[in-house]
C-alpha cells in the first residue's frame, strides 16, 4: 500500500498547479465584465468554499461583496449582479457612512459624546492619549495618529468591559477565566463553557444600556448555555435595562461598525 503514495502524491501536486492556474484565469476573467459600472462598491469574491452565488452587505468597509463559487462561470455571476443592481445600489445608499478618528470628530464612547482633538507636535518622542470628559486629547508626533487612537478606544473597551463582566460574574456567583475583545463582525459577544468570554470591541461607542446588555447577556450563559426562558431570567437579573439594551443593539448595532474605517 505503501508503494501508491508517490504516484498519488505527484497526481495531486499536478491538479494543485493546474487548479491554481485555473483560479488565476477565473481571477483575470472577473475583470472582462464592468461590475465597477454595476457599483464602485461591488467587490467580487471568487470563494473556494461557497456553494452558491451570493451578496453581501459589509457594513465594515461599505462594500457589497458579491461571493462566485468556485465552478461559477464569471458570466452568470456578472448577470446575478446585474439582475441585482438596485438592490445592490439600495444597500449601499443605506449604508452608514465612515467616521474616521479625525481631529474635531465627536463620537460616543461610554455613552457620551466626546470630540476628538489632535495637538500635532513633531518635537514629541511619543503619542499620549487621554478621555477627559467631553474630549479625547491626543498629543502625537504622528501625522496621522488614527490607529493610535483606535489602539487607546480598543484597550478602554477591554478594561471596560473586562470589569462589568467580572461584576455581573459576581452577581451570578460564576467566575471568569478570561476577557477578550476582538474585531468580530456579526457577533457583539461569545461565551465558551470554559468561562471564557469575547467580547466586540466597538460596544465602546454603543449607549451604556446596551454595553451592559450585551455584558450580561454573555454573563447569562456562563449560567446557561442556551436561550431558553430561564436563560432570558438571569439576563434580567444581571442588567436592569436589558430590554431596552436588546432594542438598541438590534436595531442600531451595525452603525457601531462604521468607526475608525
Ligand atoms: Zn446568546
Amino acid at each position: 500500500m505503501k508503494k501508491a503514495s508517490k504516484p498519488l502524491l505527484n497526481t495531486r501536486l499536478s491538479a494543485q498547479s493546474s487548479k491554481d492556474l485555473l483560479e488565476d484565469r477565473r481571477e483575470k476573467a472577473t475583470t472582462r465584465y464592468p461590475f465597477h459600472e454595476i457599483s464602485e462598491h461591488l467587490d467580487v469574491k471568487i470563494s473556494p468554499r461557497a456553494k452558491r452565488m451570493a451578496l453581501r452587505v459589509d457594513a465594515k468597509d461599505g462594500s457589497v461583496k458579491l461571493v462566485i463559487p468556485k465552478r461559477a462561470s464569471i458570466r452568470s455571476a456578472y448577470e446575478f449582479a446585474l439582475k441585482n443592481a438596485y438592490w445592490i445600489k439600495d444597500r449601499v445608499a443605506e449604508m452608514p457612512e465612515a467616521i474616521a478618528f479625525d481631529h474635531g470628530t465627536v463620537i460616543p464612547v461610554l455613552g457620551k459624546n466626546r470630540k476628538i482633538s489632535i495637538d500635532y507636535n513633531s518635537t514629541l518622542k511619543r503619542t499620549s492619549i487621554i478621555l477627559k470628559n467631553n474630549e479625547i486629547i491626543v498629543s502625537t508626533n504622528k501625522e496621522d495618529p488614527s490607529s493610535r487612537i483606535k489602539r487607546f478606544l480598543i484597550d478602554l473597551a477591554k478594561k471596560e468591559l473586562t470589569a462589568l463582566a467580572h461584576l455581573k460574574a459576581e452577581m451570578a456567583d460564576r467566575t471568569i477565566d478570561r476577557v477578550d475583545v476582538k474585531d468580530t463582525t456579526s457577533r457583539w459577544g461569545s461565551c465558551s463553557h470554559d468561562g471564557r468570554i469575547s467580547f466586540s470591541w466597538r460596544l465602546i461607542f454603543a449607549p451604556m444600556e446596551a454595553m451592559d446588555y450585551v455584558v450580561a447577556h454573555e454573563v447569562a450563559h456562563l449560567v446557561h448555555l442556551d436561550h431558553s426562558p430561564n436563560f432570558w431570567r438571569v439576563c434580567e437579573q444581571l442588567s436592569n435595562q436589558y430590554h431596552k439594551g436588546h432594542r438598541w443593539m438590534k436595531k442600531n448595532g451595525a452603525q457601531l461598525m462604521r468607526y475608525g474605517a
